[in-house]
């Protein structure tokens, strides 16, 4: 069996032929299989889901109980046989439940990785290299000049401006999925023991992964209400980016905007976003852990689904490994 009868690239996602199902599809389908809960790789609608017990959670709690028709649980590590095709979820590292999807028949094996990273993370499982003949990887990062600085030291820095700014409210913008709570758990990691206030678009999700045994510590509602505006000089404010733009994020008193972001390392991003404290924290590889993981698993092919996949395409045929990009549309790094 040759890799693009195993998977192809359709307007959907990837599809597996003899199996009949969809990673990740950007439409609603028969069967889907999900790598993990940002909107853009999953998405409500399709009959069938199989994803890991956190992923089906987490797409109950963002688009209610009626996501599919039919839920099913993947454990990690367990073989499930799909139409005689042998699919296994190995954790991927990137949020909570996110995994890799391994398909495997006739011997050849397939890992679609996600999204994925490779340095630690508090809120989730490292990830887990699985031997493979075909590497599927994105590649939101894939350039040279993309290499992620220690995210405690992004931490240390958020802290260390609380103490220089007291009287200013620290917006911290950060995606409601993964990124929000491992900014929470890393300034709790750091000693940072205050109370956070977050938006109200970040609670059931904070709520879901302490109730996961993720500890976030003191969160309050960032609600300004009559007489309580100074309660939040020198706090830190967690919201989605997206909160950034609205009368909400004015209401602080004299607020310093910060930004969690991979694409922090791009001054030009930070300056247009009115950024002042940049920080770069990312929950994607950056270059060095896409090359180190490709060598890691040397692979007889890799395959790249979205981000900057030219310079990965062309490391990889440096290095005398099989590469293509695979252009897939849809992909819109919610949570880089
Ligand atoms: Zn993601």
């Amino acid at each position: 069996m040759r890799p693009s009868e195993l998977l192809c690239p359709m307007s959907e996602g990837l599809y597996c032929p003899p199996g009949d199902f969809h990673i990740d599809p950007v439409r609603p389908v028969p069967r889907a299989l999900v790598t993990h809960g940002h909107a853009d790789h999953a998405r409500p609608g399709s009959e069938k889901v199989l994803a890991t017990a956190d992923t089906l959670a987490i797409m109950a709690l963002r688009y209610g109980e009626d996501f599919c028709a039919e839920r099913q649980v993947a454990k990690l590590g367990e073989t499930i046989d799909i139409n005689g095709v042998r699919v296994s979820f190995h954790p991927a590292g990137h949020v909570l439940g996110s995994a890799q999807i391994a398909v495997e028949k006739d011997g050849l094996t397939m890992v679609v990785s996600g999204d994925y990273k490779r340095r630690p993370d508090p809120t989730c499982r490292p990830f887990e290299p699985v031997a493979c003949n075909v590497f599927i990887t994105e590649a939101t990062f894939g350039l040279p000049v993309f290499r992620h600085p220690d995210s405690g030291e992004e931490i240390r820095r958020l802290i260390a401006s609380t103490r220089q700014f007291p009287e200013r409210t620290h917006l911290v913008g950060a995606y409601a999925l993964g990124k929000a709570q491992r900014v929470i758990a890393g300034l709790r990691a750091e000693g940072y023991h205050e109370p956070i206030y977050i938006h109200g678009a970040l609670k059931k999700l904070c709520d879901f992964y302490q109730g996961r045994g993720i500890e976030l510590g003191n969160l309050q509602p960032a609600t300004v209400e009559g007489g309580k505006r100074g309660d939040f000089a020198g706090a830190v404010v967690i919201g989605p980016p997206s909160a950034f733009a609205d009368r909400w994020a004015r209401r602080f008193p004299d607020p310093l905007a910060a930004f969690a972001s991979g694409w922090m390392q791009v001054r030009q991003r930070a300056r247009q976003r009115g950024v002042e404290l940049p920080l770069v924290i990312s929950d994607h590889s950056d270059w060095d852990e896409l090359t180190e993981t490709i060598s890691d698993l040397k692979p007889d092919e890799v395959w790249v689904t979205h981000g900057r996949e030219e310079a990965l395409v062309r490391w990889c045929q440096l290095e005398g490994i099989a590469a293509r990009p695979l252009h897939l549309v849809g992909y819109e790094d919610e949570s880089d």
